[in-house]
């Protein structure tokens, strides 16, 4: 791992920390109308559709901000006004889904379980035939709110049995979780340049079937968010409609030659499962307890319950842990007393052992013999 030697280093799922030589390619100013530039868009776009097999039936829109606002563009564009969604919810990424419907005034129902279970798919399934005028399914894929991984195949081949639309938030997943076009029937699927792909922030990109696309001229309410208008203008001129992410782009660039040559999703989902092992193994050690049970945990970011031991504050763990050179990611489940911890970014087996060898000797030092959790009432 190539990292900068004083930042601290990021456990947590994004921004995360990124490589140097992705750093360094930001060194540079470009103009956004310039051929190399352009050619340098042109090839993201290419290899995100690579990246899920999706090249021959969906064409890849990137848009400027956050993921929130990919999802937001993708949920505005894609749903028409007279359309209605049915969203499976178990934690906040889903929650801000519906929020976005709420904003965009699109009628939807919500389907929700705890945010340690994953959907009801027989009641999917209910759903769907007892609703003809449900047009669009919205799932997460990783739901990052507690690290569970929602069966996402399950979820298409129901959606597509209907003959729904299904739209996925694959945000903290793609890259790293296997999802392909070719055997995952989807319309789209929503990411951001500073997940597992590594990069920094700042953009996002839709992979959307280009059949669907072509039909949703005139469906956005929002100018900036209008991923129709931003696909035919950049299919015209091969440029973005308003100020690109000059810097971010090309720093994408660089992180996802890096994802190739390090051995694309396959060596992705590898390196990070790993360090999801040795972070969950060595904090069990410690007492601690995973929300989750091992089947239900994607290798992106895991919840622990807090520690019941009278001497455990998080605030201060947290204070102290970064403090030795690791940012956590403090929890908001309604389940359960927790924090996070993120198992993706430019790290490796030796990063999780070193921010496991530092947790302890601070555990340790703040008098905590035993991270387990209050017992169930
Ligand atoms: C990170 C993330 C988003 C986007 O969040 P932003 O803060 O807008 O980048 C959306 N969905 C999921 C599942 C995420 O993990």
């Amino acid at each position: 791992m190539t990292l900068t030697p004083d930042d601290a280093r990021l456990l947590t799922p994004g921004p995360l920390t990124t490589s140097h030589e992705t750093k360094a390619a930001m060194l540079h100013d470009w103009g956004s109308r310039d051929a190399a530039f352009i050619e340098t868009n042109a090839r993201i776009r290419r290899e995100l559709l690579d990246i899920a097999q999706a090249a021959d039936t969906h064409v890849c829109v990137p848009l400027q901000g956050s993921g929130t606002f990919v999802v937001e563009a993708a949920l505005c564009t894609l749903i028409p006004p007279a359309g209605k969604a049915l969203v499976l919810v178990n934690g906040a990424y889903g929650k801000r889904m519906c929020k976005i419907l709420d904003y965009a005034r699109r009628a939807h129902v919500v389907q929700e379980s705890a945010e340690d279970t994953p959907p009801d798919l027989a009641a999917l399934d209910r759903a769907l035939a007892a609703d003809p005028a449900i047009t669009h399914v919205l799932a997460v894929h990783c739901e990052t709110t507690s690290g569970i991984l929602n069966p996402i195949e399950k979820i298409a081949h129901i959606v597509a049995a209907h003959g729904r639309s299904l739209l996925i938030d694959a945000m903290s997943a793609f890259g790293a979780i296997p999802l392909s076009a070719r055997e995952v029937p989807f319309d789209a699927v929503m990411a951001s340049s500073n997940k597992c792909l590594e990069g920094v922030p700042g953009m996002g990109f839709a992979l959307i079937r280009r059949s669907v696309l072509e039909g949703c001229a005139g469906n956005a309410h929002s100018l900036s968010l209008d991923l129709h208008d931003q696909w035919v203008s950049m299919e015209a001129n091969a440029q973005w409609r308003f100020t690109p992410p000059t810097h971010v782009i090309v720093a994408f660039d660089a992180a996802i030659a890096q994802f190739k040559a390090e051995g694309g999703v396959p060596a992705r989902h590898a390196r990070y499962a790993r360090n999801c092992r040795i972070l969950v193994d060595g904090m069990r050690e410690m007492g601690f307890e995973t929300l989750l049970p091992d089947a239900l945990q994607a290798p992106i970011i895991v919840t622990f319950k807090e520690a019941a031991d009278p001497a455990f504050d998080f605030q201060d763990f947290y204070n102290r842990v970064k403090d030795g050179g690791y940012v956590l990611y403090p929890g908001k489940l309604t389940v359960a007393p927790s924090f996070r911890i993120g198992c993706i970014g430019h790290l490796g087996a030796d990063d999780m052992r070193a921010a496991l060898d530092t947790m302890r000797a601070i555990l340790h030092d703040m008098g905590v013999t035993n991270g387990a959790p209050a017992k169930a009432a």
